[in-house]
């Protein structure tokens, strides 16, 4: 389970242009550079064409060197086998591990996602994977990671409401003193609502430049929040 930093440089094919083959290149070379660090082989990491839906896919084997992603904002490798990516830059990437079965996934959670219920989707396709007599969420874990904070991600005031009253927990106020979203916050209660164990990276990518941030730089980058296990791991679990 990792972030990348900005300086691994945008891992987002989707915001560029048709016309962009250098930078294109550039994202590949960026998106095989993290691979090579991670240790796994070239290409194979599952990246989705994110839409900010609650739909939920599992990785069929092919990494981002085989074919376009499919249009899903949540991935599930069932034995983790395959390395999962969600592209963020202030939506929150949520990583899951479930020690039960090893299984694996990454959502995508942002405002729109949090509310149609990415988060519960996933938890969802993650237990669908335990047996019969397993269901529940205990041995599940996942990782909230960094992402625009409640003090930074102003929202309207209708907008504020309407989050609230769906998952109360989101309603903030920024440190300027007008309505607010806290996602972060809203995601943990989500999570724990489900019994699942939380661990939250307190970054805000607003505030900290080692992150890209859409409302800071519109445009510029996409980091990733990575899930993988490594052959010892597999082992491990026999
Ligand atoms: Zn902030």
């Amino acid at each position: 389970m990792a972030w990348t930093s900005a300086a691994a440089g945008s891992l987002a094919l989707h915001i560029l242009g048709a016309d962009e083959t250098p930078a294109r290149r550039e994202v590949e070379q960026s998106r095989a550079a993290v691979e090579d660090a991670m240790g796994v082989e070239r290409g194979r990491t599952f990246y989705l064409d994110q839409v900010h839906s609650a739909d939920v896919v599992t990785a069929d084997g092919i990494g981002w060197g085989g074919a376009a992603g499919p249009t899903a904002d949540a991935s599930v490798s069932p034995d983790g086998s395959q390395p999962l990516a969600v592209l963020v830059a202030d939506c929150l990437p949520v990583l899951f591990v479930d020690g039960l079965t090893g299984a694996t996934a990454a959502s995508h959670a942002g405002r729109r996602g949090l509310l149609d219920g990415v988060l519960e989707n996933t938890v969802d396709a993650l237990e669908a994977l335990r047996p019969a007599g397993a269901r529940g969420t205990f041995g599940m874990k996942a990782w909230i990671g960094p992402g625009v904070c409640g003090r930074c991600y102003e929202v309207p005031e209708d907008m504020r409401a309407e989050a609230a009253a769906r998952i109360p927990e989101l309603h903030s106020t920024t440190s300027w003193g007008t309505p607010a979203l806290n996602l972060p916050a809203g995601a943990q209660a989500v999570l724990r609502a489900r019994g699942v164990a939380v661990e939250r990276i307190d970054l805000c990518t607003l505030e900290d430049e080692r992150v890209f941030s859409h409302r800071r730089q519109p445009g510029r980058g996409r980091f990733v929040g990575l899930v993988w296990t490594t052959g010892a791991e597999a082992a491990d679990r026999g």
